[in-house]
């Protein structure tokens, strides 16, 4: 189940900006150094990704995370969890257990480095299938540098938690993926029958979340049958609304992974399509820039987005701090190999997750920051 932070929608939401030549150079002459010193004002960071080289040697990763279990209570006719065609499988690894050790090495290195929000997620999985995950969601907030903690859940499980615990865990962020609106529509694409105890578990999460003063970020990350209409007229969707707002409540709309070919548009809910396989990759995948992604195990793999053997690095457990974990040499060679010989991982040639690195600087580019500009000016002479 992959985790689509606020941050990561915005990426992908400004797939096609266009980013001006001099922010793609890999130089460092007056006119890439004065537009890093407006911008890293603008921001009021020092470090703020500017050109397509901040975005290289940037020393650490823009967030942390870690798998917890590759075991799931739903069969998602979208998704390629425990799918096989032929030798074509989303995961080839055993159903395993997250290794302790892992897990705290990386909040230490993570907390040494700095810290920030910490994800906790499965890749193909539920985060509950572990009777442990809320302990986990303790555990990394004991770090005083690890500020928060992210998890994405299909909320099947939540009544035997109960919300009140979820909560007060220290747990921060959560992503609800499901169906709503109707049984049937449920059970074709989360491939179980759960849906009455999911709205319950949904709906009495919100409430408590509410009762409670909202202590964590709730987004309801949606799988709906189009057309939309019935279900955005719904009373059940006006009561979301007032729970949560408009703005935390997604739909996802024809961005749908194919999993190397074990989906196919049938397997989607009703009126989609799958996403399309970008032609040209002459620039490294963002995912390779973003996040330090560690396995059960402790290998470091190059993204977050799906299980991929091609994608698998050293082992965070070689690391004594974060930055060596970062830029390990496997890693390292996979991002120039695809940079300067374009020499492109066979995972990565099929996947339509593809984005180009340089969104990673979108919100770097003359027009963004004179929209920016513009804004903050309005709000002050308004
Ligand atoms: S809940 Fe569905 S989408 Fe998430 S991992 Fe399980 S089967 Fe896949
Ligand atoms: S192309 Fe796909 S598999 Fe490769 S790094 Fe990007 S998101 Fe991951």
């Amino acid at each position: 189940m992959e985790d689509l932070s606020n941050e990561e929608i915005n990426y992908r939401s400004s797939h096609l900006q266009f980013i001006p030549k001099f922010m793609l150079s890999k130089k460092d002459y007056l006119p890439q150094k004065l537009w890093k010193s407006i911008v890293r004002l603008l921001y009021k960071n020092p470090n703020h990704p500017v050109t397509i080289s901040d975005i290289f040697s940037k020393p650490l990763p823009i967030n942390v995370g870690a798998e917890i279990n590759n075991v799931c209570n739903a069969k998602c006719s979208f998704c390629g969890y425990d799918k096989q065609v032929n030798d074509i499988t989303a995961d080839p690894r055993k159903k395993t257990k997250l290794n302790r050790n892992v897990f705290s090495h990386t909040l230490q290195l993570y907390n040494d480095a700095g810290g920030g929000n910490f994800f906790l997620s499965p890749i193909l999985g539920e985060i509950s299938s572990d009777p442990k995950w809320l302990d986990l969601i303790k555990e990394a907030r004991l770090y005083p540098n690890i500020s928060g903690v992210s998890c994405f859940s299909n909320a099947i499980l939540f009544d035997r938690f109960g919300s009140e615990n979820i909560l007060k865990s220290g747990l921060t962020n959560l992503a609800i993926s499901t169906s709503l609106g109707s049984s049937e529509q449920y059970k074709r694409l989360y491939g179980v029958d759960k849906y009455d105890k999911v709205l319950n578990n949904i709906l009495d999460i919100l409430e408590t979340n509410v009762k409670l003063g909202n202590p964590v970020s709730i987004h309801l990350m949606l799988r709906q049958d189009k057309p939309y209409d019935p279900f955005l007229n719904s009373s059940l969707y006006k009561k979301l609304v007032k729970l949560i707002g408009k703005n935390k409540i997604s739909i996802l709309d024809d961005e749908w992974d194919d999993y190397n070919g074990l989906i196919s548009e049938n397997n989607l809910p009703k009126g989609h399509k799958l996403l399309i396989n970008e032609t040209s990759k002459e620039i490294p995948c963002y995912a390779l820039f973003r996040k330090l992604v560690v396995l059960m195990d402790g290998t470091i793999q190059g993204c977050a987005c799906r299980v991929e053997p091609d994608l698998w690095t050293d082992n965070i457990l070689n690391h004594k701090d974060l930055s060596s974990a970062w830029k390990n040499s496997k890693l390292e060679k996979i991002r120039n190999d695809w940079s300067e010989k374009k020499l492109i991982p066979n995972s990565c040639k099929t996947c339509t997750h593809y984005i180009p690195a340089t969104n990673l600087i979108s919100n770097s580019t003359p027009k963004y920051i004179y929209k920016k500009i513009k804004s903050k000016l309005k709000n002050i002479y308004t």
